[in-house]
């Protein structure tokens, strides 16, 4: 067996994971990143695409803001649509200055593993059978299969960053952490298309036959979703069919739509809030979609993954530099302060901006009054505002040993 020691031993290699393993670089801790799928796959794995100021602000000063910097499109603004009519939310204005960019998790995700190979510091793909180990003792491992070789990585804490599905939540031994779990009775059908963005900015639409977003990964690439049932087979919807659809939801009395163009992805994601707690067990600590999950509607689950590590690595700092366990104590505490605001706020937007099969005609109503006062009140506004671009994190960047990039804002 081949033993490989480390001082964090980081499984999976999603934002959560690589941001994590960069952030310990910068501050000169050790760590080993264990992934069981292929490069490629990771990178081109479809998902999020807004980002937060604050992780912006984040992807700078770590240094790899480049591609960032060269390919994001800020929004100073987002619309929410009804009855027709487009609204705009003017995010910069209500919240002095600060934005949302639009840059894929899949470019988010390349530059962070370019940036962990120039580090020279080990990152596995294709890992077997990976499992962790001895939690509750001072020299937790990760076990896996590469090459068809068995490793053991032994360190002194486990950063359990492998997702939803992944095997960190589930080694926790059976009563230590709290599920709170909400299942919607929707999914969102959603494309990539090659097709020019009609508009610079998202357009979120309540619509009689449900939610719809318009969105955008490049100045080529449109990314549209649909609401549809939970369980919809995609083989059911034929391109032209979700093209007529989208027209329906989208279109404005303005005569707005969005282009139509080739279809290069489509899929059905069903919708879930999730938490586990507390975000610890001894010396595993779980960060990212591996302790939450947020409805997408929000657009809040890579940059909660974002916050989680930079809370976690300031833990691990302070245990290296001075032997301060204290932050690491807290680690749960102050990501689930945050975690439940995002959680709150994604499913506020899901559930003023879906139809529920179970409503009733008063709750359709009340949906309408609610974004006719959501579009029509300064305090309304603001407050969708500050919880889009992102609350703030209580973890500075200074206390993980980094400067405010003078590019902020992309
Ligand atoms: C369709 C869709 C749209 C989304 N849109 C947005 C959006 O607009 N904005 C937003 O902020 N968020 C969005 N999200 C959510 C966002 O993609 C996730 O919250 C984000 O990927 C979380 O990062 P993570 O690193 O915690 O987890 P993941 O990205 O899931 O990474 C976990 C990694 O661990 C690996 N792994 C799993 N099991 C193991 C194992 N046993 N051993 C080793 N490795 C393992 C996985 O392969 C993966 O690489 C969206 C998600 C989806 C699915």
């Amino acid at each position: 067996m081949r033993i490989v020691r480390t001082q964090v031993g980081i499984v999976g290699a999603g934002p959560a994971g690589l941001l994590l393993g960069h952030l310990l670089h910068l501050n000169g801790i050790d760590s080993v990143i264990v992934e069981n799928r292929r490069r490629e796959y990771v990178i081109d794995r479809v998902r999020a695409g807004v980002l937060e100021q604050g992780t912006v602000d984040l992807l700078q000063a770590m240094g790899v803001g480049a591609g960032l910097r060269r390919a994001g499109l800020r929004h100073d603004g987002l619309y929410l649509s009804f009855q027709g009519q487009r609204h705009r939310i003017n995010l910069a204005e209500l919240t002095g200055g600060k934005a949302i960019t639009v840059y894929g998790q899949n470019e988010v995700v390349r530059d962070l593993i370019d940036a962990r190979q120039q580090t020279q510091r080990p990152i596995y793909f294709e890992a077997g059978q990976v499992s962790v180990a001895a939690l509750a003792s001072s020299a937790p491992t990760v076990r896996f299969q590469h090459d068809g070789e068995e490793c053991e990585v032994r360190c002194d804490f486990i950063a359990g960053c492998d997702g939803f599905h992944g095997i960190c939540r589930p080694s926790v031994p059976d009563g230590v952490l709290t599920n709170y779990e909400r299942v919607y009775p929707f999914g969102w059908l959603g494309i990539l298309a090659e097709a020019a963005p009609s508009l610079d900015e998202l357009v979120y639409t309540y619509h009689e036959r449900g939610f719809a977003l318009f969105s955008m990964r490049s100045p080529t690439l449109t990314r549209l979703y649909l609401q549809v049932p939970p369980d919809e087979p995609i083989e059911r919807w034929s391109d032209d069919a979700i093209w007529q659809e989208m027209m329906t939801r989208m279109s404005t009395r303005d005569g707005w739509k969005p282009n139509v163009g080739h279809i290069v992805q489509k899929s059905v994601t069903p919708m879930r809030s999730f938490v586990a707690a507390p975000m610890r067990y001894e010396r595993l600590f779980l960060a990212g979609d591996a302790a939450h999950i947020v409805p997408p509607t929000g657009a809040k689950g890579l940059n909660l993954a974002a916050s989680d590590v930079v809370v976690l690595a300031r833990g691990l700092r302070a245990f290296y530099d001075d032997g301060d366990t204290s932050f690491l104590d807290s680690y749960s505490d102050v990501c689930l302060r945050r975690v439940w605001k995002a959680q709150r706020f994604s499913w506020w937007m899901t559930s003023t901006l879906h139809r529920f099969p179970d409503e009733t005609a008063f709750d359709h109503q009340r949906q309408i009054a609610d974004l006719d006062y959501l579009t029509g009140s300064r305090a309304a506004m603001t407050s969708l505002a500050e919880q889009y671009v992102g609350l703030p994190v209580e973890v500075a960047l200074e206390d993980v040993g980094l400067t405010r990039h003078l590019h902020s804002g992309a």
